[in-house]
C-alpha cells in the first residue's frame, strides 16, 4: 500500500483531531495519534485501522507535562517517515479577565502556545533538511476576533497566526508547507471543557467533519491561512494585504508629527 508518510496529529482522541486522523489515513497516511487519554486515542486508531488498512500508532502524552512533550519530541526528531504534523491539541474557556484561573490560564498558554511552538520548531529542521513535509496549526477565528472569547485563549491563537506567518517566512523557501487554520465555533467537547456547552447547538456552529474537510480543501489549494467559515474570501485577502502594506511603514527614526515631539 502506497503512503504519503506519517502524520502526527495532536490532540486526536476527539473532536476536530480525531477527524483530521479519520480523513488523512482515508488519503494516504500513517498515524501517529497523540493525546492524554490513552483508551479513547486506541479506539480512534481501532477505528481508523478497520477502515483504512493504514499504520496507526498511539502515543499517550500530556503535553502539558515536559517529559512527555520530550518523547513527543523525539518522535519527530528521530522518525523520518514523518511527513506532517497537525499541532491541534488545545483548550480554551469563556472566563472574563475577572474571574479566569490563573493556573488554568497558563495551563492553556502551555499547551495551546508552548507546546505548539516546541514541536513546530523540532520537526522544522528535518523538514527543511528533506525539502518537504507540512506543518498545520490549529488556531481560531478568536485569534482575530479577540473580544469574544476569554483573552489568553484568543491571545494565545493569535500567536499561532504569527507564529504561522513566521514559519512561512522561515520555511517555505525550503519546500515546507504551512498552513494556519482558523476555525470558528465547531461541534466538540472543546465547549464543555471552556464552559459554555450551549455553543454546540448554536445555528452558527459548524460540525468537526465540515471544519476539517474545509481546511484540508484549503491546504489542498496553497492557503497560508484558512478559515472554514469565512464565506467572503477577500476578506481576508483585503485584511492581509493591509497587514502586509502596514508591516512597512511601522518602524521610523522619528516619533509621527502627532505626538509632537519636537
Ligand atoms: P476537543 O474536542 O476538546 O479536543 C481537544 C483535544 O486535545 C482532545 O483530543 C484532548 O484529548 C487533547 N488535549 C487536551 N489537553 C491536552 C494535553 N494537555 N495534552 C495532550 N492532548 C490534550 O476540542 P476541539 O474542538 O477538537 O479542539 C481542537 C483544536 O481546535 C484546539 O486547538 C481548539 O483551540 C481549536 N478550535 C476549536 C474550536 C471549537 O469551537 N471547537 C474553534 C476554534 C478552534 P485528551 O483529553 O485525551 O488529552
Amino acid at each position: 500500500m502506497s503512503t504519503l508518510g506519517t502524520a502526527l496529529v495532536t490532540g486526536a482522541s476527539t473532536g476536530i483531531g480525531a477527524i483530521y486522523a479519520d480523513r488523512l489515513a482515508k488519503r494516504g497516511y500513517d498515524l501517529i495519534l497523540v493525546a492524554r487519554n490513552e483508551q479513547r486515542l486506541q479506539g480512534v486508531a481501532e477505528t481508523i485501522r478497520g477502515e483504512t488498512g493504514r499504520k496507526v500508532t498511539v502515543l499517550p502524552a500530556d503535553l502539558n507535562n515536559a517529559s512527555d512533550l520530550a518523547r513527543v519530541e523525539a518522535v519527530l526528531r528521530d522518525d523520518s517517515s514523518i511527513t506532517m504534523l497537525i499541532n491541534n491539541a488545545g483548550v480554551g474557556s469563556v472566563a472574563s479577565s475577572l474571574n479566569a484561573d490563573i493556573d488554568k490560564m497558563e495551563a492553556m498558554i502551555g499547551l495551546n502556545i508552548t507546546a505548539l511552538t516546541r514541536l513546530s520548531y523540532t520537526v522544522a529542521p528535518a523538514f527543511a533538511e528533506r525539502g518537504a513535509g507540512t506543518i498545520i496549526n490549529i488556531a481560531s477565528v478568536v485569534g482575530i476576533a479577540a473580544e469574544i472569547l476569554n483573552g489568553v485563549y484568543s491571545a494565545s491563537k493569535a500567536y499561532v497566526i504569527a507564529f504561522g506567518h513566521s514559519l512561512q517566512n522561515d520555511l517555505a523557501a525550503q519546500g515546507v508547507r504551512i498552513q494556519s487554520v482558523l476555525p470558528g465555533a465547531t461541534a466538540t467537547e472543546f465547549w464543555d471543557v471552556a464552559g459554555y456547552s450551549a455553543q454546540k447547538e448554536s445555528a452558527i456552529t459548524m460540525s468537526a467533519e465540515d471544519a476539517v474537510d474545509a481546511a484540508l480543501a484549503g491546504l489542498d489549494s496553497g492557503e497560508l491561512v484558512t478559515i472554514p467559515g469565512l464565506h467572503e474570501g477577500e476578506a481576508w485577502d483585503r485584511w492581509e494585504a493591509d497587514r502586509r502594506n502596514l508591516s512597512l511603514k511601522l518602524a521610523n527614526a522619528k516619533p509621527a508629527p502627532r505626538y509632537n515631539i519636537a
